[in-house]
């Protein structure tokens, strides 16, 4: 593509990926990274992410060739060894668990998702492991999944994008903040600036008050972890009132009847002592988005993170279709996706050779099986550090880490530190040196964004994407080619055939007639929007039907109308613990210079925050004795951590809400002071959602008191 002069289009991967960007060389080096305006993606929108690439790509501690440990783990004494050295050490140790315990005392653990994931479950599939240690319970996942068993599709997606000449008149936005933050779930958050600069009314739920929340028309300052009760509220003002779409739930819905008896039980007034917001708010954000036609819902993983998660999900998903709103123009449509492309779908194998290997056997050898629905595909950190320290079902003996630094980013982490200290042999694949790194026996370098040739597929969205290599750095490897050349060493060639990435491109690329080279010529492959595709095709579930009430769900046992569960630990719910932890926390809100535990020795994004901040409001700061700006401890019924006070009017006196995953690079290895602020030492490791194992991240109790 689309080279002009010294400026080569690409598409930006620093944080979800989806915008459109310009790279700038100069003799052979990206100088510069700017947003490109001829994108439809972003059409020119970047954040200072995505403009801090070069100092990324060139950063001095970027891993440049692999290390083998050469001392205890945790000693930082490491020596350089070649890549053959690497990969036939990794698959000797892989193979001779695999012999000796069975496939499955290997596992794979990975971070949020990533253009590798699909090769990643690739991989794990075809070595037989059915142990992929993800955040699929925490993020995203509660969501698509909750959208498949409700519609028989992924995840519905705001239609910012206007293909049917129609726009959102007014967009309800909750538990999201990526106008702010960057990008998700195939959106550009710019997108939604834009719109909402055109004139569309908005509404945002969300406990603090975003940039977004301070400009909406309406914004409801939920509790923590009610947002079901909120939801449930808003639906019984449309059907008592019915400001319904009587013929979409005539003709297309199924369970509309029950709904209704469920809705009568969450009157406005008992949601509003639920939830903390008022009465009329409640009524008000159900008219003016039940009547402004059309709408649409940008949802986040605030949503994905509450005790009740999957249910909410659902409950949105029906608000979304009871409207009228689904798969209309400047709605929340189902994209068409490029024709012939083989998008990499982070959930199914590609062919069915390998589908049939994911046996219901090896599903239920899954650590954890039966905690969550058999759709969830992986396994929580917390259930997987205890398998490795009881040797309980069954050994657990190698980790493969890509792409994620668990320590800081999931719960019961001192467990994790001791259980990777416990295994027999493990690798992490990364940029940067980070403390779960550190506690590994193999360290391999991976390649970033401007690294790398890629089909960027964008979530399920409407086009695919070229991303182009510009440079090499060291000897750092896109991390699929690391995949692959693994794969070989293992006797599984057999399902990772491509001799090298450009032939993996060719192949997902191989049915639309166009090969890598012609692709980045073209730079864009766009599906044929299509609207209100359940007219004809109706929707791909059991019934044919949306299903307000979920027969998949009824089927394994489960309600299949949403509702509201109390937090596990709340005020409400566990009143003699919040005596002593009195404010609810919440953690995992994305802030705009980093990308969760990534990116914090990049001094141009370190100086926008260098610290770890703690928002509470300044009513409750005053009762504490704590002034802006001061180091203040957080503790919850599992461990302390200290934070810097950020004081703003913006949340609940009874609220506060924590930075995650911090580290401080510039500190000694091999902890790099991660203990003393990261919000994973508070979290709640329970599988507080019932359908899908979620853990309440969103609405946990603490304390807080002055730094002494
Ligand atoms: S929002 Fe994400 S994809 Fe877009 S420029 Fe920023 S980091 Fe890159």
């Amino acid at each position: 593509m689309k080279t002009t002069g010294n400026v080569v289009k690409s598409i930006c991967r620093m944080c979800h990926g989806v915008c459109g960007v310009n790279v700038h060389m100069e003799e052979g080096r990206v100088v510069k990274v700017t947003g490109d305006p001829d994108h439809p993606m972003s059409r020119g929108y970047i954040c200072s992410k995505g403009r801090a690439s070069p100092e990324f790509l060139y950063h001095p501690e970027r891993l440049q060739y692999p290390l083998k440990r050469a001392g205890a783990r945790g000693e930082n004494k490491w020596t350089r060894i070649s890549w053959d050295e690497a990969l036939d050490t990794i698959a000797e140790r892989l193979l001779s668990f695999k012999n000796e315990h069975g496939p499955e005392s290997v596992a794979l653990a990975l971070g949020t998702g990533r253009p590798y994931m699909f090769m990643s479950l690739r991989f794990a599939n075809a070595f037989g492991t059915p142990n992929v240690v993800t955040y699929a319970h925490a993020c995203y996942l509660p969501r698509v999944m909750a959208s498949f068993v409700t519609c028989g599709m992924p995840l519905p997606i705001c239609d910012f994008y206007g293909f049917g000449g129609v726009e959102p008149a007014c967009v309800l936005v909750w538990g999201c903040n990526i106008e702010e933050t960057g990008s998700a779930d195939g959106m550009c958050g710019h997108q939604i600036t834009r719109a909402l600069r055109r004139g569309a009314r908005s509404i945002v739920v969300d406990p603090r008050e975003t940039p977004r929340a301070a400009k909406a028309d309406l914004w409801a300052q939920v509790r923590p972890g009610t947002d079901a009760a909120l939801a449930l509220a808003m639906l019984n003002v449309i059907v008592e009132e019915k400001l319904y779409d009587k013929e979409f739930v005539e003709k297309y819905s199924a369970g509309f009847d029950r709904l209704v008896e469920r809705v009568k039980e969450y009157p406005p007034s008992r949601a509003a002592e639920i939830t903390w917001v008022p009465e009329e708010t409640i009524k008000e954000m159900a008219r003016l988005y039940a009547t402004t036609k059309p709408a649409c819902m940008l949802w986040g993983n605030g949503l994905d993170q509450s005790p009740n998660c999957f249910q909410t999900a659902r409950a949105l998903l029906i608000l979304r279709a009871v409207t009228g709103n689904i798969d209309v123009p400047g709605g929340d449509v189902f994209w068409v996706p490029p024709e012939n492309v083989f998008q990499t779908s982070p959930f199914v194998a590609p062919e069915n050779t390998l589908l049939d290997r994911i046996t219901p056997d090896v599903s239920a050898k899954k650590l954890g099986y039966g905690e969550s629905i058999p759709l969830n595909p992986g396994v929580r950190h917390p259930v997987f550090w205890d398998a490795v320290l009881k040797q309980e079902p069954y050994p657990v003996k190698a980790l493969l880490i890509m792409g994620t630094n668990p320590l800081l980013t999931s719960s019961d982490p001192l467990k994790g530190e001791e259980a990777l200290k416990a295994l027999d042999f493990s690798v992490a694949i990364d940029l940067f040196m980070n403390p779960t790194a550190q506690l590994t026996d193999i360290v391999l370098p991976a390649a970033s964004w401007l690294e790398q040739d890629d089909v960027a597929d964008l979530h399920f969205i409407w086009c695919v994407a070229a991303r182009q290599k510009v440079v090499e750095i060291g000897e750092c490897w896109d991390d699929k080619k690391i995949l692959i050349e693994l794969a070989k060493r293992l006797g599984l060639e057999e399902f990772f055939p491509w001799k090298d990435l450009r032939e993996w491109c060719d192949y997902v690329l191989e049915d639309t007639g166009l090969d890598f080279e012609a692709f980045k010529e073209v730079g864009l492959l766009q599906g044929e929007m299509r609207y209100r595709k359940h007219e004809t095709e109706g929707f791909p579930t059991a019934s044919g039907k949306f299903e307000i009430a979920c027969s998949a769900l009824e089927s394994m046992g489960f309600d299949p109308i949403p509702d509201y569960v109390e937090p596990p630990e709340s005020p409400y719910s566990t009143p003699d613990l919040a005596g002593e932890y009195p404010l609810i926390a919440i953690t995992g809100a994305k802030i705009e210079p980093f990308f969760h535990s990534e990116l914090r020795q990049i001094a141009s994004l370190r100086e926008k925050n260098p610290d770890p901040l703690v928002e509470l409001h300044p009513d409750t700061a005053r009762g504490l004795s704590i002034e802006e700006g001061d180091w203040v401890w957080i503790e919850s019924p599992r461990g302390k951590i200290r934070q810097r006070a950020k004081l703003t009017a913006g949340i609940d006196p009874r609220v506060v809400s924590l930075q995650h995953a911090w580290w401080f690079p510039e500190r000694e290895p091999p902890e790099y002071g991660w203990k003393e602020s990261s919000a994973s030492l508070l979290l709640d490791p329970r599988p507080a959602d019932a359908v899908w194992g979620s853990e309440p991240w969103k609405g946990f109790l603490c304390k807080v008191y002055k730094h002494s």
